[in-house]
């Protein structure tokens, strides 16, 4: 993703002060903001190891225990990344088709492959790219769907290294790009026994840091294809995954999301705060270009759940060790009760 104007935001939060976010008017007094930047106390269930068998604190809307094994999306992670870079035209993207394909079959879902090509701007010659769409049907035919997604593809240059050569070598991605996708393979696992309340497409998007930087045009190539070409007439919402497996993980509401959607977001991180998941903090995050964009031009509501403070963006040092199973769980666990309990 592009971080247009995370300078001007990196102002808004290096002073020690929230300002209250421009488009943000929905803010009630149930709003999940504290002075400090953090969720309720009474409501920590996140400071164990592992996020994911815990249960949420009583509450008539508390939503039940969470199935999301972070351990094992934590092996999603480690798996993509023993691939190799996923760039499009590699190898490590080619496999990484037939392996997401294998996941979800395993699960006896429908997992569908929207390909298409993109003409490179630069080169002018066709690149294959392909979405992965896996369906987990919801309780209620009637109600919308809604959409969780995640970029599977890696940069194919390391634009943010100081050297020259190390800048035009492919990256791994274990934070950007194998993170989200572990949290929606994982999800796929978590859903299976408890179905979510509407449909839900589990969407994995091909082409998202294809971009030269500068060049806007050519990222996202994924999401906007899919944006043209729904799966269903009505989505309800969508909610994307970006870097989502730093250590040191910190969620604040992206600006772009805030925006197009405050109400959902308000909601989205009250749910955060409902289970104690601390990481998702109530102040304004950076502004950020994402796969949410093309869905948001659509109409659609759509909420990127980024965690954009991560030192190895863009560098050959964004690795599996840079990255938790604890932070995944976090992410993880939102996920689930929001596909089983709406927002
Ligand atoms: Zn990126």
């Amino acid at each position: 993703m592009i971080a247009i104007a995370f300078l001007i935001s990196a102002v808004i939060f290096s002073g020690g002060t929230f300002a209250a976010p421009p488009a943000h008017p929905s803010a009630g007094p149930s709003e999940p903001r504290a002075p400090s930047g953090k969720a309720p106390a009474e409501a920590a269930t996140e400071s164990g190891p592992r996020a994911g068998g815990k249960s949420a604190k009583a509450s008539p809307t508390a939503p039940k225990q969470a199935a999301f094994d972070s351990t094992r999306a934590f092996r999603y992670l480690l798996e993509q990344c023993a691939l190799g870079p996923r760039n499009p035209g590699s190898e490590g993207h080619r496999r990484a088709i037939d392996y997401f394909s294998a996941h979800f079959k395993s699960l006896g879902l429908s997992a569908r492959l929207q390909t298409f090509a993109h003409k490179d701007m630069t080169t002018g010659k066709p690149v294959n790219l392909t979405n992965i769409i896996a369906t987990v049907p919801g309780k209620d035919p009637k109600r919308k769907p809604a959409v969780f997604c995640a970029h599977w593809d890696t940069r194919p240059r390391a634009d943010m290294e100081a050297s020259l050569m190390m800048k035009s070598k492919p990256i791994i991605g274990a934070n950007d790009g194998a993170s989200g996708v572990a949290v929606i393979m994982e999800l796929a696992n978590a859903l299976k026994n408890t179905p979510p309340a509407q449909t839900i497409y589990l969407v994995l998007f091909d082409g998202e840091d294809y971009g030269h930087e500068g060049n806007i045009e050519e990222y996202f190539l994924g999401a906007r294809h899919f944006a043209d070409n729904l799966p269903a007439k009505d989505i309800e919402y969508a909610l994307l995954f970006d870097m989502v497996g730093d250590k040191n993980l910190s969620l604040p509401m992206e600006q772009n999301s805030l925006k197009q959607s405050p109400e959902l977001v308000r909601k989205i991180w009250a749910r955060a705060a409902l289970l104690g998941l601390k990481a998702f903090e109530p102040r304004v995050g950076p502004n950020v270009l994402d796969d949410h964009i093309p869905l948001q031009a659509k109409g659609i509501p759509a909420v990127d759940i980024i965690d954009f403070e991560y030192p190895y963006w863009h560098t050959l040092a964004d690795t599996p060790d840079k990255c938790s199973a604890h932070s995944l769980g976090v992410v993880g666990r939102l996920a689930e009760s929001l596909a089983i309990t709406p927002p």
